[in-house]
This record gives C-alpha cells, sequence and structure tokens, in this order.
C-alpha cells in the first residue's frame, strides 16, 4: 500500500520486528495487565533491552536518533496488539520538554536513563480546572533565592505513580498580561520532599498504564531545574503538544488495524445461517470501507510524520488533522469490529473488547477532538503556521 510503499528497507525491518515483539510478549501481559491494572514493568524492560524504548533520543544521549516515522512505526505495531500495553512506549513521555528546550547539562543527565529503560518520565500539564484550557493551570512556582517552590495538583498525569522525573508546567508570573503568559517547565525528581502521586483507578481503558493524581506541596527544586526559558512554558507545551500529537495517530492506526484483522479472522470462520458470516454483502460491504477509511487514515498519519522528519518540525495544522481523523476513524472501526463479533465481543477478557475500551481514549488526551479540530481551523485561517493556511501565498505548497 502507499504508506507503506514510502517506507525504507531500514523501516521495514523496524516495523518487522516490533510486530514480533509485540506478537510475541503482549498476549503473555495483556490480559492480566488489564484486569489488575497493572503496569508491565517486565514487558518495558525486555522492549528497552531490545532498543525499542526511546528510540528517537540521539546517540549522544544515549538513544539510537530515529526519525519520527522510524519511532511511529513501532508505536503502530505495538498498539496493533494491545494499546494498554503499548503504553510502555509512553515511558519517555515529556522527555520531548527537555530534548527540545533543555540544556545540555539536563539532557546528558536525564535522557540517558530514559533511553535506555533505566528511568520513567512523566509530564504533568492537566489540572482539575484545566483540561484542554492549558491557560488556567493555577500551579505556581516561585521564585526563593536559588529555588522555586512549587505548589499545586496535576491530575490523570501517566506515569504519575512509577515516575522517576516529572516535568510539570506552572507559573511563574501570577499577573502575567495574558493569561497563556509567565508559565514556566520545571523537572521535579521522584524523591523530592513534597511531591505525592496516587494511582486513579478503574479507567475505562489502557488500564495496564499507570494514570495519578500528582500533588506538589511546597516542592523546591534548584534554579537549574528550570526546563527552556522562564516564562515560555506556554508555548513550549504547545509545541511539544505539536510532537507528541503525531505518534497519538499512529496509536489509532495501530488499533485500527489490529481491530480490523480480528474482525476480518472472525469473519471468515463465524457461521451464521449455515454460510461464513463473510459471505454476506452486508459483511463484506462493512470489511470494505472500514479498509477503506484505515487506509485513508494511514496517509495522513504517515504524512504528518514525514513532514517533520523531513523539515525538523512538526506542522501543527497536520498534525492536528492526522490525530483527529486517525482517532475517529479508530473508533468507527473498532465499534465496527466488534458488531462483528457479536454477543462474543460484548462478553468476556478478549482483544477485541479491550480494544473497544482503549480506543476511546484516543480521542481525549493530547487534545481532545474538538481542540484538534479547532487547531485545523486556526491553521487554514492563518492563525497558527502550518502548510494547510489559505492565506499563506502558495496555499498548496
Ligand atoms: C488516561 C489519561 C491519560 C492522560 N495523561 C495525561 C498526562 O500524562 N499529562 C497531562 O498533563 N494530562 C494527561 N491527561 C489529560 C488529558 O490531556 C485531558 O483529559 C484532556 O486534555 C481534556 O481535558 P479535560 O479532561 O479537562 O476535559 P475538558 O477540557 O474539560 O473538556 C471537556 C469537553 O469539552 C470540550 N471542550 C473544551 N474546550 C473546548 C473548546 N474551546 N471548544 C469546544 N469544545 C471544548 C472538550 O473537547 C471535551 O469534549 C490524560 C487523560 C487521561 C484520561
Amino acid at each position: 500500500m502507499l504508506a507503506e510503499s514510502i517506507l525504507t528497507e531500514e523501516q521495514k525491518a523496524i516495523k518487522e520486528a516490533a510486530r514480533e515483539f509485540a506478537e510475541n510478549e503482549f498476549p503473555k501481559f495483556a490480559e492480566e495487565c488489564d484486569r489488575e491494572e497493572r503496569f508491565p514493568f517486565e514487558l518495558w524492560k525486555k522492549a528497552a533491552e531490545l532498543g525499542f524504548i526511546g528510540m528517537s533520543i540521539p546517540e549522544e544521549y544515549g538513544g539510537q536518533g530515529l526519525g519520527v516515522l522510524d519511532s511511529c512505526l513501532v508505536v503502530e505495531e505495538f498498539w496493533r496488539v494491545d494499546g494498554g500495553l503499548a503504553m510502555i512506549l509512553a515511558t519517555t513521555f515529556g522527555s520531548e520538554q527537555i530534548l527540545m528546550f533543555g540544556n545540555e547539562e539536563q539532557k546528558k543527565k536525564y535522557l540517558p536513563p530514559l533511553a535506555k529503560g533505566k528511568a520513567i518520565c512523566c509530564a504533568c500539564y492537566t489540572e482539575p480546572q484545566a483540561g484542554s484550557d492549558v491557560a488556567g493551570i493555577k500551579a505556581k512556582a516561585e521564585k526563593v533565592g536559588d529555588e522555586y517552590v512549587i505548589n499545586g495538583t496535576k491530575i490523570f498525569i501517566t506515569n504519575g505513580t512509577i515516575a522517576d522525573y516529572y516535568v510539570v508546567l506552572a507559573r511563574t508570573d501570577p499577573n502575567p498580561a495574558k493569561r497563556h503568559h509567565g508559565m514556566s517547565v520545571f523537572l521535579v525528581e521522584k524523591e523530592t520532599p513534597g511531591l505525592q502521586a496516587k494511582k486513579l483507578k478503574n479507567k475505562l481503558g489502557i488500564r495496564a498504564s499507570d494514570t495519578a493524581e500528582v500533588v506538589f506541596k511546597n516542592v523546591r527544586v534548584p534554579k537549574e531545574n528550570l526546563i527552556g526559558v522562564e516564562g515560555q512554558g506556554f508555548y513550549q507545551t504547545m509545541i511539544f503538544f505539536n510532537v507528541t500529537r503525531i505518534p497519538v495517530a499512529f496509536q489509532a492506526v495501530g488499533i485500527a488495524t489490529g481491530a480490523f484483522e480480528l474482525a476480518f479472522n472472525y469473519a471468515k470462520n463465524r457461521e451464521v445461517f449455515e454460510q461464513k458470516l463473510i459471505d454476506f454483502q452486508v459483511t463484506q460491504e462493512k470489511l470494505a470501507l472500514m479498509r477503506t477509511e484505515l487506509e485513508a487514515a494511514k496517509l495522513l498519519a504517515y504524512q504528518a510524520a514525514y513532514f517533520q522528519d523531513k523539515t525538523g518540525m512538526p506542522d501543527p495544522g497536520l498534525t492536528a488533522m492526522a490525530k483527529y481523523y486517525c482517532g475517529k476513524v479508530a473508533q468507527q472501526i473498532v465499534n465496527e469490529a466488534l458488531q462483528i463479533y457479536g454477543g462474543y465481543g460484548f462478553m468476556g477478557d478478549q482483544a477485541i473488547s479491550r480494544m473497544y475500551r482503549d480506543v476511546r481514549i484516543l480521542e481525549i488526551y493530547e487534545g481532545t477532538r474538538e481542540i484538534e479540530v479547532e487547531i485545523v481551523a486556526r491553521s487554514l485561517l492563518g492563525k497558527i503556521p502550518s502548510r494547510l493556511s489559505y492565506v499563506r501565498k502558495h496555499p498548496f505548497g
């Protein structure tokens, strides 16, 4: 297919290796980690040994320096088998702030342990009153001598109870001229006094992934732990999301591919009315439409990753379009796949039922579906720099 045809031999080999790992290793953990809401440390370690963790981190900081598309192929293959377990790849979530905005010392200290599977990172932006509205955060970091004192509550933080490093967005200016001004990003290490994390249980999906409320109570960090520029935290974070939304589009392509394949095989084997389910025209049409949408979504995801690799920067409009469309298509495909399973999809702990629960997060985290649409619209209007803009001189460039 076209999307895969742009892959180099090396990229095909990465994809193949990731598929083999997920198919061989994930079934040992999938049901239990989902039921027990347990993060699979053993699986994460093994994946790190094989080089699947932190692949995009440059070689000088312990990673492999692979491109965005390279690492997203692993995301796709892992999510094809199980979304909850595939969240072992999110153990470096937050490291993008260090890589893009951190100084040399910070990169040398924090990136190698993350790339080698020896430490886990988390990114703390969301607060109870401020999810989509990042500028509404209340957490504050007050400069006292050579330190910053952080106070605030963050919610829904992936890896919150298992992280070694907490990348935190907080207000450094209590009276900014604009509400998205005066924010800064900090790195807080796990053992810092005043940091408390509480696991949030009973999630609908991706239950193998750790999610927590993280409270900062007079948490003191040295001024050296400021990441990037004081006051630029909001802008840094928007750029961060432009980067991390591309893998979410691949999460969607992966889970949709997995669900499609399961449903296709099920329909070939299931007998109804003394015929194979797949022999019915209505089933064939369903599968044909699922596959059509999947291929269209895949092209958009690959395009977003390709452009970031080519230009060194993600295109916000294209990225938002990919995350929105792939997320929407994944919901539809997983829903139809479960329909093909009938009651057997609704009952029990099988993969298709988990996918039905796991897929829901893709239209919520890292920018809800509505927020992605807004970014696409703002890009069209030239309010955000994007190749989608109709205000540019060469709109189809
Ligand atoms: C499992 C999980 C893991 C997560 N991991 C992390 C993490 O690691 N770090 C982190 O910081 N956060 C994390 N989040 C938080 C996640 O990013 C937010 O839940 C998300 O941004 C939405 O924010 P909210 O839940 O406050 O919803 P709200 O912002 O309250 O939105 C509620 C509804 O209103 C809509 N809405 C909001 N604003 C507008 C608007 N302007 N126009 C139209 N509609 C609008 C939304 O689209 C949504 O449908 C995670 C969440 C979950 C569930």
